[in-house]
């Protein structure tokens, strides 16, 4: 909770492959085709420096092709050029394999659906791919959903979020800690922006003052991105699951508004669109002694018995609890 109300601490360089893993996602999203514009309006939380060196970076790899419409707008795809197509020096049976996964896409194909697909035997199959891994044509990938079935796809794909489970998830698991420390943040620079606005409060223009105390999701991630608090990137989709948790718990309210009346810098485009804003609210009814006992969510409750090295006797939490 700390390290929430405390949010200038140092500022890391950013990872270059993490904004290539977030411009990859953008571009596949628009199979049409995407603006240079319209991925910096995507990608609000790194900055057009970034985002232009990151896409530098995946032309060079020949993951993204450029192209030029007709007013000379440059627009970006991905490269599908199949893999089968450039495999050299394979037998049949390689080829069949690297193209059953290649279709099977970014979410991955179990190896018995391979071995359905191919009618290769298990036993040639496993020696097909593990071959295939060893030429980094393909990967094996870990599901959230069945950690132990062997997942394959193309070595260059970033992996669907049905298999990584999100942002919120950590080899495999859910990463309730990191899930808190994100909420109290952004409960924090909701709570702060209301401060700020108090300070300024304005009496004789009460609805003003109001407005003014919402924020829309990109400036809560913006904020939140420059105080490096979150070990990972995080998407505008990652804040706004997160902010509804939040709202159904009673602690912020949300309005939705069209951008042109939204205190919101991210947008750039001339359309007017939808934005929703976020604003913390005091709780109707303070929870009840027992529902703040401090065991319900505590790590170590099943080590925890009294006259034990963790005990009840010996808790700080349970100490603070009984002085409330
Ligand atoms: S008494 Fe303290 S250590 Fe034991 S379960 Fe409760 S909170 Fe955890």
């Amino acid at each position: 909770m700390s390290a929430a109300a405390t949010l200038n601490v140092k500022k890391e360089p950013v990872d270059l492959m993490d904004i290539q893993d977030q411009l990859l996602k953008v571009v596949e999203s628009h199979p049409n085709s995407i603006t240079t514009q319209e991925i910096f309006d995507k990608l609000t939380s790194f900055s057009s420096q970034n985002v232009i060196d990151g896409l530098n970076a995946l032309l060079k790899k020949n993951k993204l092709q450029v192209r030029k419409k007709a007013n000379d707008e440059l627009v970006y795809v991905l490269n599908t050029t199949s893999v089968v197509n450039n495999l050299k020096g394979a037998d049949s049976e390689e080829k069949l394999v690297l193209q059953i996964i290649e279709e099977a896409g970014n979410k991955g194909i179990w190896n018995k659906i391979v071995h359905e697909k191919s009618k290769i035997t298990i036993k040639q199959l496993d020696k097909i791919l593990k071959n295939l891994e060893a030429k980094k044509l393909i990967k094996r990938v870990s599901s959230v959903a069945a950690a132990r079935k062997k997942i394959y796809m193309l070595y260059d794909l970033v992996p669907d979020i049905s298999l990584t489970g999100g942002s919120w998830y950590s080899e495999q698991r859910f990463d309730s800690e990191y899930v808190d420390l994100i909420n109290a943040c952004c409960l924090r620079i909701l709570q702060q922006k209301v401060e700020s606005c108090e300070a300024s409060k304005n009496l004789l223009d009460p609805m003003a003052y109001h407005n003014s105390t919402f924020m829309s999701s990109s400036e809560i991630l913006k904020v939140l991105t420059e105080s490096n608090v979150s070990k990972i990137t995080l998407s505008l989709n990652d804040i706004e699951t997160l902010l509804e948790t939040l709202v159904f718990d009673g602690k912020v309210q949300k309005r939705v508004v069209s951008s042109s009346g939204a205190n919101s810098s991210s947008s750039s485009s001339q359309q007017p669109q939808q934005v929703t804003l976020y604003r913390t609210i005091p709780p109707i009814i303070q929870p009840t002694g027992l529902m703040r006992v401090p065991c319900g969510h505590c790590p170590v409750m099943n080590d925890c018995e009294v006259g034990g090295v963790i005990s009840p006797e010996t808790c700080v939490y349970m100490d603070e609890w009984l002085n409330f």
